[in-house]
């Protein structure tokens, strides 16, 4: 780790004016970015510590919610109306990390958290377009069983790591962000980027832009709704799979269904073509396989990682069977 500055930002005006190089980071909880640092992968020479600006959850004109950026990650799983009519953003918190880590990341910080490859993590022993750009990959071929088997390219197999985005690609939710040239929003589903050819541009942000907090649509449907996790051990682990769904039944037809997966992509990945295929359909076994078939058609498994089509087929089908059973 180098040497750094610190500053407290006062608003997220007085935090954007501090940002003014490349080398300047915005720090909340700091859970993954102060690892970045000590491992040499973030050389970051001040951090504009934006903790103490938006930290409440307000409710929105059309039912919905704004979640401040500095919301911390255990809040927001407890909020009762969270629980009530997000269930699946309740349980996909508490699903992340451990219970200290999750009293200090915020939901800002939660959102840009970088990936967990290990070989991006391995500074001195590997190579790592994302890290260092036209540098290689040598996961790709390596050890694999943690990587992407959608949206990956031949420059980078990384999976996000994040549980909350899953859920929040599933609602629809919406980034508020402050920066030099003043507010906009944009859809957390393209706020991450695919790797493409340049794995090392994680997000649309702009440069000194600042996650100031993301507005969670109302949805009827999500108050049955939930996040399913699968991993390799039952507390403190990535996702080997993941699935945030909601589903609406009416009349014995599904009129909405939402589904998000982890695990299995660069970025959250939003299952719009199971989603599609749900849409009217009659809820049982077989729709939802076809559905999960249908999402799950271009995956691009390596040797490692073949197992997570029919992880991810299964997870989505039990996942999606048991809101049925809930929503009839
Ligand atoms: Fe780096 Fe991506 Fe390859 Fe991992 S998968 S080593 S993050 S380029």
């Amino acid at each position: 780790m180098i040497p750094f500055s610190y500053s407290l930002a006062a608003s997220e005006q007085d935090a954007v004016t501090r940002i003014s190089n490349g080398t300047a980071r915005y720090i909340a909880g700091g859970t993954n970015l102060v690892d970045l640092m000590r491992q040499d992968i973030e050389r970051v020479e001040a951090v504009v510590d934006v903790s103490r600006l938006a930290a409440t959850v307000e409710e929105t004109s059309d039912g919905g919610l704004i979640v401040g950026a500095a919301v911390r990650n255990t809040a927001l799983a407890a909020d009762p109306r969270v629980r009530t009519r997000y269930p699946m953003l309740s349980r996909a918190l508490l699903a992340g990390a451990s219970a200290q880590i999750r009293n200090m990341a915020t939901v800002g910080g939660n959102i840009l958290q970088r990936t967990r490859c290990s070989y991006f993590y391995d500074v001195r022993g590997s190579r790592c377009n994302k890290r260092t750009p036209g540098t290689g990959c040598d996961a790709i071929g390596g050890f694999t069983r943690y990587h992407a088997i959608l949206g990956a390219s031949d420059r980078c197999i990384a999976t996000h790591p994040s549980d909350m985005c899953v859920a929040l690609a599933a609602l629809n939710a919406i980034v508020h962000l402050e920066g030099a040239a003043g507010k906009r929003c944009v859809p957390l589903t393209d706020l991450h980027l695919l790797p493409g050819d340049t794995p090392h541009i994680e997000t649309a942000l702009l440069p000194g832009e600042l996650i100031t907090g993301v507005e969670i649509p109302a949805c009827p449907a999500a108050a049955n709704s939930t996040y399913r996790k699968v991993r390799d051990r039952s507390s403190y682990a990535f996702a080997l799979v993941s699935v945030a769904a909601a589903l609406r039944v009416v009349d014995g037809k599904i009129a909405d269904a939402r589904i998000a997966l982890g695990g299995v992509a660069p970025k959250p990945w939003r299952a719009s073509r199971a989603e599609a295929a749900l849409h009217g359909g009659t809820p049982t076994h077989d729709t939802f396989l076809k559905a999960a078939d249908l999402e799950l058609a271009d995956a691009k498994p390596l040797e490692g990682n073949a197992f997570k089509i029919a992880l991810a087929r299964s997870t989505i089908v039990a996942v999606l069977g048991g809101l049925a059973g809930d929503a009839t």
